[in-house]
């Protein structure tokens, strides 16, 4: 039986962790640089350990985090998202010390996060893939006939990346060869891998991921998908489930497809299936990711599953609780990722203390941050300081509740994304329901917005107002 658990990240999602481990009665061990020595998951866990003064290196040391592991009296380690948990090293490292992995086994993350070879599972698996490449590119050469041969446009691909980096859609052939050393570089300083791949580029194609759960029994469902189109740079900026766009029977056909390519790797704990939908209604796999993911929680409002506790339970070698047909889907579910950026300067980070926060509440609002009033937001980390999910029956009645609620919303001190999400809910393209990869670059207008922002003491006077009528 799992007790107690280390949680190998920090932010919103190693809160999010702490928070499913308090339900089941499990303790929390939290770890921290320090960088994050005030951050918020240090002071929900049950423990915490300084890892070290490197705001980074101490998150990417599994053998440090296994050793702290054994010796505080964990039994299992959560990796979470980004850092450690899609590499292999960590969960190898937990099979040897007798401590379990949250996740799927490290030859499952190697596979799938070697983007070549998850495709060339999925092609035996019958699983419909993006024409391209069935090996890493050697020259540019290959890739010039390759890409002649696929036609363009094409997206040239790190075949280890993650997060959206190392992807750029190439045009023509000259757009290729000016890429071509670009991306082998991006991907060798992000990934630390400089392999790269080919892929036909779908153009303005919908992002349709499906979540799934598989145990150590070999069941395995699915709990339906997310829309995850409105993107920039090939980052995830709004989720959505489910997606708006699919008709009852996409819905199911692509539910089975993503347990038919989970189950065709043996697929153990909670995973994503990722496809693109073309302009023909043709699903294509994309890639899958071996891990818990950023925006779990609009499925987690749509199905009623905590997502974070079937881990867990998958984790103990537990059965899943629910079969297929258990599984439904009440209204919709959206979140908007709330980054540290100004987006009217090219989504520029924008560190440095919150002087002000208050947290939007009332029917069918989630909010799963790491910030509280007076935090300083370290430069070292992602920009992403909090995730507003908002739920409700319809879609009609969605678009209105997260209006209100991203105006209840007050983050001072930082510029944030939250102005620019007002600016898409607005937009009529957006509110239809209907849209794709290119709906952010397809509307630069609604860069343009003045920020209504009252001064600082009104704002601090409408906080107190708030938290007076709240006794708090
Ligand atoms: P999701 O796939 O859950 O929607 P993202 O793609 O936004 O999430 O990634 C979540 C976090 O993990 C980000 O901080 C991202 O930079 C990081 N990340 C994802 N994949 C990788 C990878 N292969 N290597 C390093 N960091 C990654
Ligand atoms: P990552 O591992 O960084 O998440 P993905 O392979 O999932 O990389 O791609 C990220 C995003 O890039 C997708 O959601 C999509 O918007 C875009 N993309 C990737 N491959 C293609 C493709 N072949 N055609 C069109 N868009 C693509
Ligand atoms: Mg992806």
């Amino acid at each position: 039986m799992i007790r107690k658990i280390l949680v190998a990240n920090r932010g919103e999602i190693a809160v999010r962790i702490v928070r499913a481990c308090k339900e089941l009665g499990i303790k929390s061990v939290a770890i921290y640089t320090d960088a994050d020595r005030n951050a918020l998951h240090v002071k929900k866990a049950d423990e915490a350990y300084n890892i070290g003064s490197d705001p980074v290196l101490g998150y990417l040391n599994a053998h440090n985090i296994v050793n702290l592991a054994v010796a505080s009296g964990c039994d299992a380690v959560h990796p979470g998202y980004g850092f450690l948990s899609e590499n292999p090293v960590l969960a190898e490292v937990c099979a040897r010390r007798g401590v379990k992995f949250i996740g799927p086994s490290a030859q499952v993350i190697r596979q799938m996060g070697d983007k070549i070879q998850a495709r060339q599972a999925m092609i035996r698996a019958g699983i419909p893939v993006v024409p391209g490449s069935d090996h890493n590119l050697e020259s540019v050469e290959e890739a010039r006939a390759l890409a002649a041969k696929i036609g363009y446009p094409v997206m040239l691909k790190a075949t280890n990346g993650g997060g959206g980096r190392g992807i750029r859609r190439c045009d023509s052939e000259a757009d290729l060869l000016k890429n071509y050393e670009r991306v082998v570089s991006e991907a060798g300083k992000a990934f630390g891998k400089p392999e790269v791949f080919l892929e036909k580029c779908v153009v303005n194609p919908k992002h349709i991921e499906v979540q799934v759960l598989g145990d150590s029994q070999g069941n395995c469902i699915h709990l339906f998908e997310r829309d995850c189109s409105i993107q920039r740079r090939n980052q995830k900026l709004i989720e959505i489930a489910p997606s708006p766009q699919l008709t009852e029977a996409q819905r199911e056909y692509i539910g089975k497809l993503a347990v038919r390519a989970a189950r065709a790797v043996k697929y153990v704990n909670a995973g994503t299936v990722e496809f693109l939908l073309d302009q023909d209604n043709q699903f294509y796999f994309m890639e899958m990711n071996t891990r818990l993911q950023v925006e779990h929680c609009v499925t987690e409002q749509i199905t009623g599953i905590d997502i974070v506790q079937e881990q867990i339970r998958i984790a103990d070698g537990l059965p899943l609780q629910y079969r297929q047909e258990d599984i439904r889907h009440t209204g919709y579910a959206m979140e908007f990722r709330i980054n540290a950026e100004d987006p009217k300067n090219s989504f520029l980070p924008s560190f440095g203390r919150i002087t002000r926060y208050y947290a939007p509440g009332g029917p069918g609002v989630r909010i799963d941050a790491a910030m509280y009033s007076g935090y300083v937001i370290p430069p070292y980390y992602d920009s992403m300081i909090a995730k507003l999910v908002v739920w409700n029956l319809s879609w009609e009645g969605l678009i209105q509740r997260a209006i209100r609620a991203l105006d209840d919303m007050i983050v001072y001190g930082v510029k944030t994304t939250i102005p620019y999400y007002r600016q898409i809910l607005a937009s009529p393209d957006f509110a239809s329901g209907r849209f794709n990869t290119g709906f952010v670059d397809a509307h630069p207008e609604l860069l343009d917005y003045a920020v209504r922002r009252p001064p600082e003491h009104v704002a601090a006077a409408i906080s107190a107002a708030i938290a007076a009528h709240l006794g708090i």
